[in-house]
């Protein structure tokens, strides 16, 4: 009875890898098609200044987050595709349209917002993108190409990614030599931790949404965060609460002198134009 149940278990167990690897290769073949047919886009979202004054910064930053229009399936969320990408190797590709949309997004910005464009572009990294030979000299094209000075760029690793190895290290090394800034995203709920913090070269740290959800009912969630500020601010790094939806976790990250914030409760990430007119009304306001 048991083998026959185990056996009964392998079949659907071998059913689901093999439903997993079919779903993986379609979506590979429909990404080739949406990076040839211009189905990605990006959007942006603002990452405010949390003055100590409890004024609010709306030109501190965006970060830049991908999106694909699937001409079926209708918006495809990163997560659905950002790891297939990985792991068939397309994320180079959408990396390099990624950073050079915002770059030019950017510059285009401080055209038509003048002294209240955003000041800070984050844009995300895969290790795949770190553990290209060209990457440093790749990026550096694109800051040349597109006008963009580098300290106005951010890249966002996570922590499992930068504390990896030697070789990643020396490639962060490489990107801070060229004047850009490197975020640590995630915070939290990787494998490191404060007490090796002061090994990455980093200028920020994003502390995860599921502590910011937190901040305002538990205790211990609050702590976190106390403690991860007081780290950070005391190896001269910045912080960034991701995830803000309420105004009581708004005013819990503040109360921990939290640098900055980002979350749907500031605004949605939107297309470029859609930020360019939100900058606005928060001007007007
Ligand atoms: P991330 O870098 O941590 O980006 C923040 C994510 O949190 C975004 O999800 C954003 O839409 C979401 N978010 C922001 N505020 C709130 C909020 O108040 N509530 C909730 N529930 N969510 C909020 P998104 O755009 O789906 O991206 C997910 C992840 O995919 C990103 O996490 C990032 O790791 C990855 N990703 C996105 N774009 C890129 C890209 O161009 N390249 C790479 N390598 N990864 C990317
Ligand atoms: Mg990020
Ligand atoms: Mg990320
Ligand atoms: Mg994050």
């Amino acid at each position: 009875e048991a083998k026959r149940a185990g056996g009964a278990r392998h079949v659907v167990f071998e059913r689901a890898l093999r439903e997993r690897a079919e779903r993986r290769a379609d979506i590979e073949s429909q990404l080739r098609l949406a990076l040839a047919e211009e189905q990605l886009f990006v959007v942006y979202q603002p990452v405010v200044g949390l003055n100590p004054n409890g004024s609010t910064d709306h030109s501190a930053g965006v970060e830049a987050l991908v999106r694909w229009q699937h001409p079926t399936r209708g918006l495809v969320p990163p997560f659905d595709f950002i790891g297939v990408a990985e792991e068939c190797g397309l994320i180079d590709q959408i990396g390099d349209f990624v950073l050079e949309r915002a770059c030019t997004d950017f510059m285009r910005w401080q055209a038509v917002l003048g002294l209240d464009a955003p000041r800070l572009m984050a844009v995300n990294l895969s290790r795949a993108q770190l553990a290209q030979p060209d990457w440093t000299a790749k990026v550096a094209a694109t800051l040349a190409r597109t006008r963009m000075p580098p300290a106005c760029l951010q890249l966002e690793v996570t922590e499992s990614l930068a504390a990896q190895d030697e070789h990643i290290q020396l490639r962060l090394h490489e990107l801070k030599a060229l004047g850009i800034k490197l975020a640590l995203d995630d915070f939290g709920t990787g494998y490191s931790s404060l007490s090796s913090l002061h090994l990455l070269p980093v200028d920020t740290v994003k502390i995860d949404r599921s502590f910011v959800c937190k901040a305002d009912t538990s205790h211990h969630h609050r702590v976190l965060i106390e403690a991860t500020v007081k780290v950070a601010q005391s190896l001269g790094m910045n912080t960034v609460a991701e995830g803000i939806e309420t105004a009581a976790q708004l005013d819990a990250v503040r109360a921990q002198h939290c640098a900055k914030g980002q979350g749907y409760l500031f605004s949605r990430p939107v297309v470029s134009d859609a930020l360019v007119d939100w900058i606005r009304e928060q001007r007007a306001a």
